[in-house]
């Protein structure tokens, strides 16, 4: 799946729920802070080593981050009217 597919499909989720109008970024902001302070908390104060041991161990709790992160990146771009695909090729 292209990365404006998934947009567009989070935005058809949003809409269909009538969420689309709960617009609230400094929600979303704090929202992608508490996940990237979750992976934080897995590897903060060890060695590059040692976490390339956690992240083995904790595979799920980083792909959960990723998931996460990436769909309240998206839900921003949703709500800014930004085309995320557009913007990461164009820096
Ligand atoms: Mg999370």
């Amino acid at each position: 799946m292209e990365l404006k597919e998934l947009q567009n499909k989070i935005k058809r989720f949003d809409k269909e729920r009538g969420w689309n109008k709960d617009w609230n970024l400094k929600d979303l902001s704090l929202n992608l802070t508490e996940e990237i302070g979750e992976l934080w908390n897995l590897v903060k104060w060890v060695d590059v080593e040692k976490q390339k041991e956690i992240v083995k161990k904790k595979k799920e709790e980083v792909s959960d981050f990723v998931g996460d992160a990436l769909f309240l990146i998206l839900k921003i771009a949703n709500q800014t009217d930004i085309d995320a695909e557009k913007e990461y090729f164009q820096h």
